[in-house]
């Protein structure tokens, strides 16, 4: 019973707390973890290297169907690596620049089209997967569906701290600003836009602490699949 393949969905828009969450809840049960978020941005970075537009469908198509990009680590708290080809990508991703181009090569059928069996591949034995669009298309009979939400402002400040942490000084209005263009954009595409999966259970995270939301996502795993946290990464 234990040994039974766990998959949990956490959904949501920008700057919801989904990495922080999905890394604690992972190292909770030993699994690890997907951030689909990262396979386009690298998308969008091998793209531009390639001389390929991002509004150029086919072509993104194209490159999406041979990506070299490939995961090491992160099983658990551990950090992912993200290697385009044999180099590590994980921080050049990070950009503001590439969270705006993650959101426009993902808004192409085609694109998502040609990402969707990678993701279900990497999502195999048991994963915490993290994205817009788990729940609802690429692990839609995942035994656990998260939607992190938080109100715009509460999102902006973490995004801003974050980009601050990595020695990125960005005013608040800008930060915001981005990232209403992003969430409105992966909230209006025709293809698997950003909403609640029916069965998700919707969290929203203003005004509580990390530790509390990583208690709710717990909690959710236990009462859908009877399972407990093996490790707790300090939750308990
Ligand atoms: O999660 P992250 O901010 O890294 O995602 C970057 C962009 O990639 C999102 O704004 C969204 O447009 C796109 N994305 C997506 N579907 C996913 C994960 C990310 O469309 N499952």
């Amino acid at each position: 019973m234990t040994c039974q393949r766990l998959r949990v969905a956490i959904d949501g828009p920008a700057g919801a707390g989904k990495s922080t969450v999905a890394a604690r809840v992972a190292a909770a049960f030993g699994l690890p973890k997907l951030d689909t978020g990262a396979i386009y941005r690298t998308l969008a970075l091998f793209a531009r290297r390639s001389g390929v537009d991002w509004d150029d469908e086919a072509g993104l198509a194209g490159l999406a169907a041979r990506l070299p990009l490939s995961f090491e680590g992160g099983l658990g708290e551990a950090p992912l690596v993200v290697r385009l080809e044999e180099e590590d990508v994980s921080g050049a991703i990070r950009t503001p620049e590439l969270s705006q181009g993650a959101s426009l090569v993902s808004r192409h059928p085609a694109v998502r089209a040609a990402l969707l069996p990678v993701q279900r591949r990497l999502a195999e034995g048991g994963v915490v997967a993290e994205g817009r669009d788990i729940g609802s298309v690429v692990l839609p009979d995942a035994e656990v569906k998260i939607f992190l939400t938080a109100s715009p402002a509460e999102r902006a400040r973490r995004r801003r701290d974050e980009l601050a942490a990595r020695g990125e000084e960005r005013p608040l209005r800008e930060v915001l600003a981005e990232q209403t263009e992003r969430d409105q954009r992966d909230e209006r595409r025709a293809t698997a836009p950003l909403r609640a999966a029916d069965d998700a259970v919707v969290v929203d995270t203003d005004g509580l602490t990390l530790e509390q939301v990583v208690e709710r996502v717990l909690g959710e795993v236990a009462r859908r699949t009877g399972r407990t946290a093996a490790r707790t990464g300090g939750t308990r």
